[in-house]
């Protein structure tokens, strides 16, 4: 009984308020039922509407999901080429690649467009995404099985033909019509699928999918196969038609992805397993836990600078305590009592060896016992390799089971974190100047939302430049991607 370990948190609702369903199976996903333990945050609380609205959701995966006669009959669609007029059951793919961070995001992005039009959503099982989770909907499956008859999908790219943007360029299919309710494309004139392109280099025709017409269209196509790398949801708070429904769904806006993540996103066995033995043994009996994500690239050098900037943030924002000069005597004696646990996540293990080093050689000025703990360091990405998948899942877990957040700006990674935590980090920012610590080091997010790296920047009706943030109050340029859109 983890209660026993855990009585600060033993009161909490490990359905986090009906977010998630009773009934799974407990041993095939402990971490389902038991994270809620683990969190001292218990985050925000799901509206009512979003709650139904999941759960019926659930029921239209399991009526139309694989292995039923709905999906059987959807395939054979699929392979005819054809559309059909009324479809049972439609269906969107949403492609893994990129890092776990990346596929993360994709994949719940991609999941409340499929809620917002009534799709049933199908992950891509490459680089490990079949393995490093739990099911989220009872009774079905999310994964799309093998077999699946556009056999090149997962090649699919902005030069693909059937790729919506390309469609509309060529005008094989036109997005003004059946605008009109008297001028409806048949069947005959819509393919079975499209591939839609949301990646870092859509073109303004792959980005009208962000337009009120396009939904009109896109919603007539049986199949949907979607590449992102990115958090697209801020552009579907862009498209009228959605507006209200998401207004209902999320009346708190900034806590989109912290509500999805932690609806969809359960480590599997394994890994629940490499985030438990950790918490317990290095983070729990701490008074308070910092997480700071140091995100560098396999052939960077270590950066004495980027360490002077995660020190002089850390300190002036009084998240660790300051340090005595040399031979500085320390004020207060230490106190196990305030204690604090800092983890450190990083593909190199430099950053951390010397924060311990300065925390061990000199006394702290608060008397603060500060001790350092990274779990891994692999130097180099290797996305879709199994145990490095395992490793860097289970430290964005144990991120998000930190008190106090202190993230890479733009890194993908450190949003999954910060969201599942339910915090607003402080972002490193990026130096302009890789010789120059920027001043100020850091700075505290707007929100804990993701930020959407590539926005739309057009407006549907005008066709022309337009940034979109402008008369949306909600919708922000992010601090760590001036170009990018976060919700606030
Ligand atoms: P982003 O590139 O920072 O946006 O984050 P992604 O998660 O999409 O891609 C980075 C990938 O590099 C991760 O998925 C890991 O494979 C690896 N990686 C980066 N930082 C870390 C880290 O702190 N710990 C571990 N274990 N892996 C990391």
């Amino acid at each position: 009984d983890l209660t026993f370990l855990h009585p600060r948190t033993a009161h909490l609702d490990r359905l986090y308020g009906g977010l998630l369903v009773d009934g799974f199976d407990v041993e095939s996903c402990h971490s389902r039922y038991q994270s809620a333990m683990y969190r001292r945050n218990p985050g925000r609380r799901p509206s009512p509407y979003l709650i139904s609205k999941l759960r019926r959701h659930e029921a239209l995966q399991r009526r139309c999901g694989p292995g039923t006669a709905a999906y059987s009959n959807a395939l054979e669609q699929l392979k005819s080429g054809k559309s059909v007029a009324s479809p049972e059951c439609t269906y969107i793919v949403s492609i893994s690649y990129r890092g776990i961070g990346n596929r993360i995001l994709a994949a719940a992005s991609a999941f409340l467009y499929a809620v917002l039009t009534d799709r049933v959503l199908l992950i891509d099982p490459s680089n490990e995404m079949d393995e490093l989770f739990c099911e989220p909907f009872p009774n079905t499956t999310w994964l799309l099985p093998p077999g699946f008859p556009l056999t090149d999908y997962a090649n699919f790219s902005i030069d693909t033909a059937e790729s919506y943007g390309n469609m509309v360029k060529n005008k094989v299919i036109r997005s003004d019509v059946g605008v009109a309710d008297d001028d409806v494309p048949t069947a005959a004139q819509l393919p079975a699928f499209a591939y839609v392109h949301l990646n870092y280099d859509a073109t303004i025709e792959d980005n009208s999918f962000f337009c009120g017409d396009d939904q009109r269209l896109l919603r007539r196509i049986q199949w949907l196969v979607m590449r992102t790398d990115s958090y697209i949801v801020p552009g579907l708070f862009l498209v009228p038609a959605f507006q209200e429904e998401l207004d209902a769904l999320f009346p708190e806006r900034d806590a989109v992805f912290h509500l999805l993540g932690r609806y969809l996103f359960h480590p599997n066995n394994h890994v629940w397993g490499l985030v438990t033995r950790y918490y317990d043994t290095y983070l729990a009996a701490a008074r308070q836990r910092i997480g700071i994500q140091v995100r560098v690239f396999g052939g960077m050098p270590d950066s004495p600078e980027l360490l002077e900037q995660i020190t002089t943030c850390t300190q002036k924002e009084g998240l660790l305590p300051e340090v005595l000069p040399a031979a500085g005597e320390p004020i207060l004696p230490a106190s196990r009592a305030r204690s604090k646990a800092v983890l450190v996540t990083s593909l190199k293990s430099w950053y951390y060896e010397r924060m311990k080093s300065m925390y061990w050689e000199l006394a702290t000025a608060t008397g603060e016992v500060v001790s350092l703990h990274q779990p891994s360091h692999e130097e180099f990405q290797q996305s879709g390799a199994r145990s490095h998948e395992h490793k860097a899942w289970a430290e964005i877990y144990l991120l998000s089971l930190t008190d106090v957040l202190v993230t890479s700006g733009r890194s993908t990674f450190g949003y999954v974190a910060q969201g599942l935590a339910g915090v607003r980090p402080w972002v490193l920012y990026k130096a302009a100047n890789s010789s120059a610590v920027p001043d100020p080091p850091c700075g505290r997010d707007v929100s804990m939302e993701p930020c959407f790296h590539k926005p739309p920047g057009h407006d549907c009706r005008l066709k022309q430049w337009a940034d979109p943030s402008k008369d949306v109050p909600y919708i922000q340029h992010c601090d760590d991607a001036i170009w990018g859109l976060k919700l606030v």
